[in-house]
């Protein structure tokens, strides 16, 4: 066989064996290492090119074109290969993302209020109701809001009652987080004096408030409602029949108050208020200890001291303020046993409590 015709031979099993590797390459990765084996600068097509060179002049062009002609054969083969692979991905992607839409969806939960927050939105709702506006303020307090406006001079031993938290001295005045919601009483009436204001006021301040304590039945955060009024002559009176018609709006009954003397350094005189435990009726229980009463707030007509501190004459106006704690209103409400509940944030205890 002459060197040309081997040459061609060459050739010829080069193609036919090169698009037997393409038409089985499995990716366009396959395929491109094929492209490399074959056509690039050290491919074996480059090979049988050396071999020109021992071939007479005349014969160079004839086997050039045959080494073209291979070239773009096998260029060709390898881009049809590699569309018809990209094809292929393709379409097995889609099959695989396929999504039937006629399929039920997972749904997520339906959240609700937790149970204290709706015991916050009720009770201002009451107030609001009667007539009183809603006021906020601050949670991080300094002395004199907290204490000092309230009649609670710093050596007064009700501050030690208070298991405060102190933040880092910020300048003159320590800051605190308020022990109370009492502090929005003394913020409302200043502004509403500084502001030209004169009495009647009426107002429930409902918040988040912070003392150092933890166990059944106290909680580092709890959650009070503040609740004053300012007038002229106002009385125990007035104060009695807002409790009885709040307490008995709330728990959705008839229920029957009745007002002990206790001593508050910021009402003067002051009472502690208990209910008729709304359990057993009065006939007594184990929640309310056989007593018939249940404990639920602290109440009594604002200290002269305190108006004083606000700017409001006391000789002229009284007023009477109550704060009450929410959570042992809802737990009272709802029968939960343990104040901790309301803060670990187990799911089946707020689903629960969510729906009602
Ligand atoms: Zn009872």
């Amino acid at each position: 066989m002459s060197e040309i015709d081997a040459l061609k031979a060459q050739l010829e099993s080069l193609q036919s064996e090169a698009l037997n590797s393409f038409s089985a390459a499995e990716s366009v990765s396959d395929l491109q290492q094929l492209r490399v084996q074959y056509l690039g600068k050290k491919g074996a097509l480059t090979e049988v090119l050396k071999g020109v060179g021992k071939l007479p002049p005349e014969e160079r062009p004839v086997i050039g074109q045959h080494v073209n002609k291979t070239k773009s054969a096998l260029a060709e083969a390898l881009d049809s290969c590699e569309a018809e692979l990209a094809l292929n991905a393709k379409v097995a992607r889609i099959e695989a993302e396929r999504i039937d839409v006629t399929l039920p969806g997972c749904g997520s939960g339906r959240g609700a209020l937790h149970p204290v927050q709706q015991g916050l939105d009720e009770m201002a709702e009451i107030f609001s109701q009667m007539g009183f506006q809603i006021a906020e303020g601050p949670e991080v307090e300094d002395e004199f809001h907290n204490f000092d406006a309230l009649n609670i001079p710093p050596e007064h031993p009700a501050r030690a009652m208070h298991d405060t938290f102190f933040l880092k001295d910020a300048g003159d005045q320590p800051l605190l987080l308020r022990t109370h919601t009492s502090p929005v009483q003394i913020r409302t009436m200043k502004r509403f004096v500084d502001e030209g204001g004169q009495p009647p006021l009426a107002v429930v301040a409902p918040g988040r408030v912070y003392r150092c304590d933890y166990d059944v039945t106290h909680s580092p955060m709890f959650h009070q409602v503040e609740v004053f009024m300012v007038d002229r002559d106002v009385s125990m009176g007035h104060l009695k029949g807002v409790l009885k018609h709040f307490l008995s709006t709330y728990f959705g009954k008839e229920v029957s108050i009745r007002l002990r003397p206790h001593y508050f350094p910021f009402t003067e005189p002051s009472a502690e208020v208990d209910i008729g435990c709304v359990f057993c009726s009065g006939k007594g229980c184990r929640i309310c200890k056989n007593s018939g009463w249940i404990e639920v707030l602290g109440s009594g007509m604002i200290h002269p001291h305190v108006l004083k501190s606000v700017g409001i004459n006391s000789d002229e106006y009284s007023g009477f303020a109550f704060g009450l704690g929410v959570e042992r209103l809802v737990m009272l409400k709802k029968g939960i046993p343990d104040l901790r509940l309301f803060f670990e944030n187990d799911v089946r205890f707020l689903r629960r409590m969510g729906a009602n």
